[in-house]
């Protein structure tokens, strides 16, 4: 079951409302492993038996809302998300409620509604699939595998034989990294083909229109490469073709490009040089809840003031040491925080030279390979600092991560979710996907 909500907000506050309940494919998930444990994401749903109040499942996920909420939009106007539940089809009325987090990121109830699976508010009929599904590798039934479903977007009915080879490419270096490597087995991938009108999807800033059937688009919340889909019920319609728990959309263009939610979707665009990166970096968002652990790039979310405890798993506030959420990956002896190039690195890089000359390649029209170019230099010179200095490649509390130069820590001088340099995923982050692919992969 797929229950569609309208999550809404502004100056004067937030509220969300129910829409409807409708059935969403088949289920890819756990029958018997119904309870979500692992504390990640904005917002937790329980679904409630009616009669018992018992919790029958519940579920993390992050929404678009709670990044909008960060925005300075928010304070002077309204906006409305859709955004979707999505359970094992009850066997009798619940109560499906909605949880976020507070200023200490502790869970008060958001929203509740009861839902009658035999009521006027359920359709239980089938959709007709959007696109048509094949599968890239199979490992064993959906309920006992994690299941990846690739969708594809901006790719016109000519280009579907380049979405299989995206596809394949894509998929096959995500499997090369640590933890999915060592798991490929606990994994399904299935693809979705989605013919669009034309090549490409919107890019508002390029003057590049396009409606595509998810509606990603470019310069989300303003940033000039987030590139997401507003439009839920439009990809939860199309992926409901195919069983799946996570979920990734290959961008059928050129300009450098992605994004990524918690449980909720991740994007990338592939034919920059650096697709390969975004699509792995987008997707330990989307699967893992990891954080973005750089900082100083230019990014839609306002910062500073006073941080709480941050509830993704990869980065710390630090306020006590001894309590630090990874404190068994760190060596003894290994100073908190940990000591590391931070006035060289912010000096020579420079994340504010870059977005600064970005920005004005992209004013006077630079090919995406020019920008691409931008990006590489960067590359070489970060990757010579971060692996050159006395605590790189040890865990520790790195500052400076999740967008603050200050009072926040990430584990590890380098990583995927730090820089695009070929350093792969730090041992916390292994560990956040590890945890995911365990919680899902039981039967
Ligand atoms: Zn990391």
């Amino acid at each position: 079951m797929r229950v569609d909500l309208f999550h809404t907000g502004g100056p004067k506050g937030e509220t969300v409302a129910f829409d409807r309940a409708v059935d969403d494919g088949p289920w890819a998930g756990s029958r018997t492993r119904l309870l979500d444990e692992t504390n990640l994401g904005s917002h937790f749903v329980e679904v409630r038996d009616l009669k018992t109040n018992r919790v029958v499942f519940s579920r993390g996920y992050s929404s678009l809302f709670s990044e909008w909420e960060q925005t300075e939009e928010a304070k002077r106007a309204s906006r409305t998300f859709p955004e979707s539940l999505r359970l094992p089809w009850p066997r009798d009325k619940v109560r499906v409620v909605l949880e976020r987090r507070d200023k200490a990121n502790v869970f008060h109830e958001l929203f509740s509604a009861v839902v009658d699976p035999a009521g006027p508010e359920s359709n239980p009929a089938p959709r007709a699939p959007m696109g048509k599904v094949w599968t890239v590798f199979e490992n064993g039934p959906a309920a006992a595998k994690l299941d990846l479903l690739i969708l594809g977007e901006g790719y016109a009915e000519k280009d579907l034989p380049k979405f299989h080879a995206d596809v394949k490419r894509l998929v096959e270096i995500l499997f090369t990294y640590e933890p999915f490597k060592s798991r490929k087995a606990d994994f399904n991938v299935r693809a979705l083909d989605l013919p669009a009108l034309e090549s490409g999807v919107l890019r508002p800033d390029s003057r590049i229109f396009r409606r595509t059937p998810l509606s990603v688009q470019y310069g989300i919340f303003g940033s000039e490469r987030y590139m997401l889909t507003y439009d839920d019920r439009a990809l939860r319609e199309a992926a409901s073709a195919a069983p799946y728990d996570f979920l990734e959309i290959l961008v059928n263009d050129a300009r450098y490009g992605g994004g990524g939610i918690y449980n909720f979707q991740a994007t990338a665009s592939v034919d920059t040089g650096f697709a390969e990166y975004v699509f792995v970096h987008e997707f330990g968002h989307h699967f893992a809840g990891l954080a973005d652990e750089y900082y100083g790039s230019d990014v839609a979310y306002e910062t500073g003031g006073e941080k709480p405890e941050p509830w993704e798993p990869n980065v710390t506030a630090l306020k006590d040491p001894k309590a630090l959420k990874w404190a068994d990956l760190v060596e003894k002896g290994t100073p908190l925080p940990t000591p590391w190039e931070k006035d060289a690195f912010e000096k020579e890089n420079r994340g504010v030279h870059v977005q600064v000359e970005r920005r004005k390649l992209i004013a006077q029209g630079a090919s995406p390979a020019a920008l691409d170019d931008l990006f590489r230099r960067q590359m070489s010179e970060e990757t010579k600092l971060l692996s050159s200095m006395a605590w790189s490649g040890k865990t520790g509390a790195f500052e400076g991560a999740a967008y603050e130069a200050k009072g926040l820590y990430r584990p590890s001088a380098d990583c995927i979710m730090f820089t695009r340099d070929a350093v792969g995923f730090c041992p916390v982050c292994r560990r956040a996907i590890g945890r995911v692919i365990d919680e899902y992969s039981r039967p």
